[in-house]
């Protein structure tokens, strides 16, 4: 008789519920406040990159709790000189409070570049490398929105992470890394494996908790985890029509104790966190914009 399942299931929807009711709330004060919603542009080169899907739901999102969110549209020729200037336009731009900018840009673009160009009091998913300086020195910059998304989760969901044993699978500069030094801020003994790792099963048995964001369906089974652990897959890949994550989710959910699917975990929490972001960059840029009060007062 096979076993099924026996890890709770770490849910981020009613997580993002939750976050996004806050939002809302925030999103009416500061209107109010400032006679004008939180503004977010989202720069975007033509519209076929698959993950123009991803930024729609973000920009549909945003709608919903009174941001005004709008697409940046550079046609799909455009230079590196185009994007930077665009980039430049919206720093400026005193109704702009975030700017997020498409990944992956064409291979004319380079990345530097347009990363270096964003504001970073902009920069709302944390790519400028101030923010990511910010974030290895363990002060409080913008974090990149998934990474943040795969410790939150945990952390909403009453998973103790201090002194435990976490191993992160990926050294992306926008997931695994950033996930890795959130991990160490929370006082976890945190190791970081990559495709160069020679026993990543090893490595992973040890740990009481393994975020997976490597971009390779089925990568972490069961028999790679220790009984117990708890497993955070933030890995989107479609396979057969169907959204997998990087976790065979069958196998280690009869393993862990508890483990976030995929679609339904990390994703909803993502998209949430960018609008927490968002009104923090706003409130930030109202506050430096205000104008002193008049003298004599
Ligand atoms: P993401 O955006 O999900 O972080 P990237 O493609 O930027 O994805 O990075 C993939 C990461 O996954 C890299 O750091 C790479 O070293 C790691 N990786 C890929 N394949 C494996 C593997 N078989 N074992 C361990 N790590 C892997």
């Amino acid at each position: 008789m096979a076993d099924g399942p026996t890890a709770r299931r770490l849910e981020g929807k009613p997580i993002a519920d939750e976050i996004r009711a806050a939002v809302a709330e925030d999103v009416i004060a500061f209107t109010a406040e400032q006679g004008r919603p939180p503004g977010l542009a989202v720069v975007i080169v033509g519209r076929d990159a698959p993950s123009t899907v991803y930024l729609e739901q973000i920009i549909r999102g945003c709608a919903k709790v009174g941001i005004d969110a709008r697409f940046v549209e550079l046609e799909g020729e455009a230079t590196e000189a185009s994007v930077v200037a665009t980039i430049r336009e919206l720093n400026a731009d005193p109704r702009v409070d975030g700017v997020i900018v498409q990944m992956p840009l064409p291979p004319t673009i380079r990345l530097r570049s347009v990363i270096d160009a964003i504001d970073p009091d902009k920069d709302i998913d944390g790519i400028h490398p101030l923010n990511a300086g910010l974030l290895r020195l363990g002060y409080d910059g913008f974090l990149p929105a998934t990474a943040h998304a795969s410790v939150e989760i945990l952390r909403r969901s009453g998973i103790e992470i201090a002194g435990r044993d976490a191993v992160v699978v990926g050294r992306s500069a926008v997931v695994g890394m950033p996930a890795a030094f959130l991990l160490v801020k929370e006082d976890a003994t945190v190791t970081v494996c990559h495709r160069r790792t020679r026993d990543l099963a090893a490595r992973t048995r040890e740990a009481d908790i393994v975020i997976v964001a490597a971009g390779h369906p089925g990568l972490v089974t069961g028999d790679m985890l220790k009984p117990g652990a708890v497993v955070v897959d933030v890995g989107i890949n479609i396979v057969d029509g169907r959204i997998v994550g990087d976790v065979e989710f069958e196998s280690a959910a009869r393993v862990a104790s508890a483990i976030t699917p995929v679609p339904g975990g990390v994703g909803p929490l993502t998209n949430a966190l960018l609008l927490t972001h968002l009104i923090r960059a706003a409130e930030r840029h109202a506050a430096v914009t205000a104008p002193a009060p008049a003298a004599g007062r």
